[in-house]
């Protein structure tokens, strides 16, 4: 971090004063939680999309609402930036930092404030981690049910923020159907209570907006979610294909079938190996072109009856065989690989680039063919994860970074696919929101209008454009002349950063 630097925005300069914010920090936190050595700020540079990297000039680390506030209030003092951070797992570089910007990191807000059985309501500050909610009501026959692959490191506060879905999101919904109301940091410091204890309010859903707004919006410091009752009995199926079409026209039957799983996900081939050299579950048929993992719950005698329907579903497309499970730890083994296929990349290739599109199911067909038609093309491997039964593809594109102009590549490969998307019908995002990395495929997506009306509501929470600037709405410093939609003037003010 410098002691001084300047900032230009097109078309003026002004210089920042480091040190002065860096004393106002100290006094709101206290030393040990101001980071700003070089050596330090590294952990900082990047979330879960490595391929970005951006130190910001200073991390702070509050504890309570209060501090957070304080925070925020110096930066709209200095009119500077600042991120938000979780656990920094995010996959679209929402956490990344802006230079010149500072960011604030929940992880030392990790209690889980009021736990309310009876109204089957929990509080928790945001730096609390997915699957410590479940942890902390299961005992009671309860459990929190969006469950990113990430569950075991990702935070509460980056789930709300980037509404993050997960396996067992295709039955009870993801993150925003669980979020009943949070208590908010605004980027003027300001602190605002939206949403409640109850399910409806009569006013402005802010929660439903706040929800998904990847820090762009304020900085959540307490969030009221949702628990569910634990289901009476849970059965998990895993089918093996020698087609991927087959797997997906299962996925089709199923729905038509009026059953809806809890969750419903295909591996192909290529990320079957993976998960067998990795964690070796030992129930992934190394040459099945694709398996069909479809858990489901409720009432015993529901369960049953689905699952023998199910069954009977994948023998009729075409499945060599399917494996039940029933008992916590079977289940578990079944499920094992799906949840580490992100991780088991790394024995196929030394970097993997994961898209998050969503097609309409009908499409999964066509749309796996596309892809492989595209991976030829650009000659990079693309292996396949995906939530099948709401249509959220996670293409992983395999690369070195270490070769020249492979990344560019790879992310036009990437465009491409989510252009795909798009055209049939579908979304540039599933659950890992848009961040710094697909800001400039918006307009594939939105009209212009749509895009101002998004920068009007960004500029009622966030006037001064301080919080989380440049991400989300594409800017023509990033994304070209075509990014400059005519009455929106606030890009100019998110590009001085
Ligand atoms: C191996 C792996 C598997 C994954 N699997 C899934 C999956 O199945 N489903 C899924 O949806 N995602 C998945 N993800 C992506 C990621 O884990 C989620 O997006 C997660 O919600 C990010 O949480 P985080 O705490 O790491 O947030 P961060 O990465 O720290 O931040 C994410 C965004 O949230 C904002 N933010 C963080 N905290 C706050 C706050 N308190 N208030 C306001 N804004 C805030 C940040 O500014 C940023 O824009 C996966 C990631 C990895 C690495």
């Amino acid at each position: 971090m410098t002691a001084i630097a300047t900032i230009s925005d097109n078309s003026s300069s002004r210089t920042i004063d480091w040190q002065a914010i860096t004393k106002d920090f100290i006094a709101i936190v206290g030393d040990r939680y101001v980071v700003r050595t070089r050596e330090e700020l590294i952990a900082y540079e990047c979330d879960g999309l490595t391929s970005y990297k951006q130190q910001p000039a200073i991390v702070v680390l509050p504890l309570t609402t209060d501090q957070v506030a304080a925070v925020v209030k110096v930066c709209d003092r200095y009119k500077i930036a600042f991120v938000a951070r979780g656990s920094g797992t995010g996959l679209s570089g929402g956490a990344l930092p802006l230079p010149d910007s500072v960011l604030i990191v929940t992880s030392r807000m990790k209690k889980i404030l009021d736990v309310d059985f009876d109204n089957q309501r929990v509080v928790v500050q945001p730096g609390v981690i997915n699957n410590w909610v479940t942890q902390a009501v299961s005992g009671a026959g309860f459990y929190y049910a969006p469950d990113p692959s990430s569950q075991i490191i990702c935070s509460i506060g980056g789930n709300v923020a980037e509404n993050s879905g997960g396996v067992h999101c295709l039955k009870y919904g993801v993150t925003t159907n669980h979020v009943l109301g949070a208590k908010i940091v605004l980027p003027n410091g300001d602190i605002k209570d939206i949403g409640g204890k109850i399910p409806e309010s009569p006013s402005y859903d802010l929660t439903g907006i706040f929800v998904g707004s990847e820090g762009t919006l304020g900085i959540a410091t307490e969030v009221t979610l949702k628990i569910l009752k634990s289901a009476e009995s849970i059965q998990v199926l895993l089918a093996d294909f020698t087609s991927v079409e087959n797997a997906g026209s299962t996925v089709s039957d199923v729905i038509r079938a009026g059953i809806i799983p809890a969750g419903m996900e295909i591996m192909d081939n290529m990320s079957i190996n993976a998960v067998e050299d990795t964690v070796a579950t030992n129930c992934y048929p190394r040459d099945a072109a694709a398996i069909l993992i479809i858990e489901i719950d409720g009432l015993e005698i529901e369960v049953a009856e689905s699952a023998k329907l199910i069954e009977a579903i994948c023998y009729k497309n075409g499945a060599r065989n399917v494996t039940t499970a029933t008992e916590p730890e079977q289940r578990l083994r079944l499920w094992k690989g799906r949840k580490a296929a992100f991780a088991a990349m790394g024995r196929l290739s030394p970097d993997y680039y994961v898209q998050d599109g969503v097609i309409p199911r009908t499409k999964l067909t066509y749309v796996l063919q596309e892809i492989e038609k595209l991976s030829e093309k650009y000659g990079y491997n693309v292996a396949n994860v995906f939530h099948a039964g709401d249509g959220n593809l996670h293409p992983l594109i395999l690369y070195n970074n270490a070769e020249a102009g492979a990344l560019e590549t790879v992310e036009e490969l990437g465009g491409e696919i989510l252009k795909l998307c798009v055209r049939v019908g579908g979304s540039i995002s599933g659950e890992h929101g848009i961040g710094a990395d697909k800001k400039c495929y918006m307009p594939e997506m939105f009209s212009e209008a749509d895009l101002e009306t998004m920068q009007w509501v960004r500029d009622v929470f966030d006037p001064s454009a301080i919080a989380n600037p440049t991400k989300i709405l594409p800017t023509p410093q990033t994304c070209g002349e075509g990014a400059k939609f005519s009455h929106n003037a606030k890009y100019k003010l998110m590009e001085r950063f």
